[in-house]
């Protein structure tokens, strides 16, 4: 059988958590926080279960929730947009399959920058399109423009962007998203921005999307999750900003994959991106805490870890902490034999292998990022 398969047979975030559920390891992997976000978002789609109807919603997304997306992006990002630049899907995921599949063709040149989300490739090569990358290494992970003017260039159909960037945990600059912004305009290039951790940044950072630069707004997908903004990792609601061309493009391909997303948990997202301004500064103020009580927690472990700009991500460096193993080496090691799982970054680069550095998960209670870093601290002193 000629199958049309992925080449990874398990994603690295379903093979860790598997391995923490076996070894009965704290799982600092994949990305989900321990505790369920807000209840009153959680009762508004309980109510709305019960009250119904429970039949498919329409498949751009209830009219409630579009407004609601596009009243929250004006409010928080000046984003000047209307419900008929919104189309809701099931997750990010969904979003950026819709457009993927809907945009790319045969033979298209497509950049992707390493590491990249472990969707992308997949999808990019799904729709036969091909790939070319720009590397970022630790620890800036800074775009220039010398990279950007080589790869990108008017053979170029689209780039496929995250900002905040998991797994690195960077926020772009202003400075950077301009430089990359110039680029795609001077080469008709379409952007499919991957926005979802744009309420998580730090440190007093703002989030900056790239459709509200001038010139932007009229090539670029923006994509969002409410799993991420409220802690609901699990509903899988996510939403597509675009102008309409590039809109009506998603939605074909998103009637065909999924058609609509369960209509109590849209009515659950609109009223959470309803709230008021001091619960999202309350939960990035509550995942700013949490990875610097990681950070230093690790850091008395002697581990190295990289500055967390946004995403509730956190990184170390092994060769800066000594250890010289690669990263998934020691993160099966550790997850066996400390009882931590842990994210290898080799997993998200596909052309230049960057393999040691490993990404944790701070979205936990202290009591376990700090029981985390004490085993860690355990387990690297077992390998000398
Ligand atoms: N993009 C990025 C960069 C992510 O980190 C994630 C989830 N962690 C997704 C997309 C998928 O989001 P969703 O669960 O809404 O499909
Ligand atoms: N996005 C989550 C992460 O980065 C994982 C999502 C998944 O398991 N597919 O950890």
């Amino acid at each position: 059988m000629n199958l049309h398969l992925p080449a990874e047979q398990t994603t690295i975030f379903e093979e860790m958590s598997l391995l923490a559920r076996q070894h009965d390891a704290i799982n600092l992997g994949q990305g989900f926080p321990d505790r369920d976000g807000p209840a009153e978002i959680r009762q508004a789609a309980a109510d709305a279960i019960m009250a119904g109807p429970n039949q498919y919603p329409p498949m751009r997304g209830l009219p409630l929730l579009r407004e609601a997306v596009a009243t929250h992006y004006a409010q928080h990002q000046g984003l000047g947009i209307t419900a008929e630049n919104v189309l809701i899907t099931s997750g990010a995921t969904e979003a950026l399959a819709a457009s993927i599949l809907s945009l790319i063709e045969p033979g298209d040149k497509v950049v992707m920058i390493e590491p990249m989300y472990d969707a992308y490739l997949p999808l990019v090569r799904q729709a036969g399109g091909v790939p070319h990358f720009i590397t970022l290494r630790p620890p800036e992970w800074r775009l220039d423009a010398e990279t950007l003017d080589r790869v990108i260039d008017p053979t170029t159909k689209a780039i496929v962007f995250n900002n905040p960037l998991n797994p690195a945990g960077r926020a772009f600059t202003r400075e950077e998203l301009s430089l990359l912004a110039d680029v795609c305009i001077r080469n008709d290039v379409i952007v499919i921005s991957d926005e979802v951790w744009e309420h998580i940044v730090f440190d007093g950072r703002t989030h900056v999307p790239l459709h509200g630069l001038p010139g932007m707004a009229e090539r670029t997908i923006k994509i969002g999750s409410a799993g991420k903004i409220f802690s609901l990792t699990g509903w899988k609601v996510g939403f597509a900003i675009a102008p309409p061309p590039l809109l009506a493009a998603m939605t074909r391909m998103h009637q065909y994959l999924t058609f609509s997303t369960p209509p109590a948990l849209q009515i659950g997202t609109a009223h959470g991106l309803t709230m008021s301004p001091s619960y999202f500064t309350g939960m990035r103020e509550g995942f700013a805490r949490s990875r610097d009580t990681l950070a230093k927690s690790l850091t008395a472990e002697g581990l190295t870890v990289l500055p967390s700009e946004g995403t509730y991500f956190l990184c170390i460096d092994l060769s800066a902490s000594g250890i010289d193993m690669d990263d998934r080496s020691f993160c099966l090691k550790m997850v066996q034999e400390a009882g931590v799982a842990m994210i290898p970054l080799s997993p998200f680069y596909a052309s230049q292998k960057e393999d040691r550095i490993v990404r944790l998960c701070f979205a936990k209670a202290d009591e376990l990022l700090i029981e985390a870093a004490l085993r860690l601290g355990q387990g690297i002193m077992r390998l000398s």
